[in-house]
């Protein structure tokens, strides 16, 4: 028994709050059983990396537990919200692995029913027309350590609030001459509850239901009520929601019928270093031509993280390791890139890619002879075969690896020096060759025959291991170098220096390579499709490029993470100096 009651903690142990909330609702039988989520996107921008968290969580709860999740388009504010959005937010949930099942509900194809549930708050004295302005409602609203003002309408009988309500709908009135208020508490410490607006009027065509109504709920007006109305078990959002929740409650409590009731959940928002994550910015960037569009792979937008070259495996998986909390903090891009070179490791195709070429001709193989050697597609997955790659007399090798006079631990090619051509020879450095202005032009070798496949043939051992392309077989690509897009941790972090986000922008964080070449092997490659350049990277065919003229890549992330590794550094010096001092 002791045994079975450590497992039971144990499992309690490793599930989240959510997940525990929920297993004590199933276990309780409550709502008979179901569970139902919702993802609410509201339609005025793209989705990005901290909405692909709560697409994992909202998804990935209802697949445990044999539940379902609708997607609900928070569509009540008819000023921002566009089609373009509407479409881009379905590829990418769909792109990411998640599927609603058809349902893909509007709360704008609830406006009738929640215009209902107001008249019904008004005929139970909990609702009143308010004819001060919106400016005036917010400065009657106290602060919170002092009670605000109630309004002098706030008393309006029942009837003469429903007379006013309809001719609000009907149209009788111009903007900000009534507004639907609440009647809760102006002296609650919950600004919230403070005789909140829940309609107001706007004359303003909705992109779904045109010029049908000329008044919209108010968020919180809407947000339960659509749950509600769509049978919602566990409404999860995040934390800054949790001061709305006792009004979520209070307008269900006044609202609903039964006993059913959906129960908002709050958990922390997901921040990433070195980017932002509001949609408003995000916009500012795309309007003002910083990036080239939403999909831009610089973005933390999905589709920037897809054009850029991410999994949505990846993204699934980073989202799991992140877990969820109730607390805000900005996790490391390190961790992402992790989950993204993971699964790319097990994935993709290994080719050999120079990005910065400079000639090798090797002096002793003949002029019109060339070869197939064999190479493996991915150490990690024998089952991906070989290919085979040709060889030449004259092949391209990274311009940094030559050094006409390395220093100290610089191991691969110098004069004189032997390195290995991965699965091709063994080369020697006999000679260089520059132009006027002393740039290196070629990079004379000889090879050892006897050491084809890149074996030694006499146990003799070379430090260096370089890639290389055959240079008649050469396929000259673009190659797109990203990096961060902000140059502080947090860019939302602004002083007297820098007003405005944007003045942490890096203004290095795209470097385009138009000369790139590449094996033969990548000529049928495809938009999307992805590769690690041996020594250098992942990296995947744009989008948007047309393979048949030139193939472009975006480098999805470097093989290493050189940024956690300065980061560490940066963190660890200090620890250096003390253990110094007690080595003493
Ligand atoms: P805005 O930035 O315009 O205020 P938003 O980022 O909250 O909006 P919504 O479209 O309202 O965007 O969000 C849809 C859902 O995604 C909401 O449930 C919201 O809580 C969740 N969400 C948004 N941003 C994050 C984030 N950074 N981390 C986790 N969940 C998020
Ligand atoms: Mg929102």
């Amino acid at each position: 028994m002791a045994n079975n009651e450590k497992n039971e903690e144990g499992k309690k142990k490793s599930l989240n709050f959510i997940e525990q909330i929920i297993e004590e609702d199933l276990s309780k039988n409550k709502n008979g059983g179901r569970i139902h989520t919702r993802f609410p996107p509201e339609p005025n921008g793209f989705l990005h990396i901290g909405h692909a968290k709560s697409i994992c969580l909202n998804f990935g709860l209802a697949g445990k537990y044999n539940g379902k999740t609708n997607l609900r388009f928070d569509d009540t504010n008819p000023l921002k919200e566009e089609q373009v959005y509407i479409d881009s937010i379905k590829e990418d949930i769909h792109w990411l692995g998640f599927d609603w099942e058809g349902r893909e509900y509007y709360a704008s194809d609830y406006f009738e029913r929640l215009y209902e549930f107001a008249e019904k708050l008004i005929k139970q004295g909990k609702a009143f027309v308010c004819e001060m302005t919106p400016d005036e409602i917010k400065n009657s609203r106290g602060t919170p350590t002092e009670p605000g003002k109630e309004s002098p309408y706030r008393d309006r009988p029942v009837e003469e609030n429903l007379d006013l309500f309809r001719r609000m709908k009907e149209g009788e009135f111009p903007e900000g001459r009534y507004q639907l208020r609440a009647k809760i508490d102006m002296s609650s410490p919950n600004m919230h509850l403070r005789d909140p607006v829940l309609y107001r009027i706007r004359h303003m065509a909705h992109p779904r239901t045109g010029d049908e109504w000329c008044i919209y709920p108010m968020y919180d007006m809407a947000h339960g009520q659509c749950d509600y109305i769509e049978g919602i078990t566990h409404s999860l959002c995040t934390m800054e929601f949790e001061v709305h929740r006792p009004l979520y409650d209070w307008l269900l409590d006044h609202i609903a019928e039964g006993d059913y009731r959906p129960r908002q959940i709050e958990f922390a928002r997901l921040n990433l270093g070195y980017t932002v994550m509001s949609k408003r910015k995000l916009l500012q960037l795309v309007e003002d031509g910083t990036v080239d569009g939403w999909d831009d792979p610089r973005m933390p937008t999905i589709s920037g993280l897809r054009r850029r070259g991410y999994t949505p495996a990846s993204i699934r998986d980073f989202s799991e390791r992140v877990g969820i909390a109730k607390r805000d903090n900005i996790i490391d891009m390190a961790l992402l890139e992790n989950s993204l070179r993971e699964d790319l490791n097990k994935k993709a195709q290994r080719v050999m890619g120079v990005l910065d070429p400079v000639k090798v001709v090797i002096t002793n193989y003949p002029e019109n002879e060339e070869e197939e050697l064999d190479a493996v597609n991915n150490p990690e997955d024998e089952s991906m075969g070989k290919r085979e790659v040709p060889f030449s007399r004259e092949i391209f090798i990274e311009r940094n690896d030559f050094m006409e006079e390395p220093p100290k631990k610089f191991f691969r090619l110098a004069p004189g020096r032997e390195v290995r051509l991965r699965y091709a020879y063994f080369i020697t450095c006999e000679d260089v060759v520059k132009d006027a202005s002393g740039e290196i032009t070629e990079i004379r070798c000889t090879y050892d025959p006897s050491s084809r496949g890149g074996q030694s043939p006499d146990g003799r051992k070379v430090k260096g291991t370089l890639h290389w392309v055959s240079a008649k077989h050469a396929i000259p690509v673009e190659v797109r170098q990203y990096d961060r897009l902000f140059m502080t941790e947090d860019p939302d972090k602004v002083d007297e220096e820098r007003k405005d986000f944007r003045a942490n922008l890096n203004p290095d964080s795209l470097h385009i390579l138009e000369n790139c070449m590449l094996e033969p092997f990548i000529k049928d490659a495809k938009p999307e499709d992805k590769f690690q350049f041996e020594r250098k990277g992942y990296f995947c065919v744009d989008r948007y490029c047309d393979p048949h003229k030139k193939l472009v890549f975006n480098r999805t992330v470097t093989l290493k993470d050189t940024w956690a590794k300065i980061a560490k550094q940066q963190k660890q010096q200090p620890k250096k100096q003390k253990n110094k001092q007690k080595n003493k």
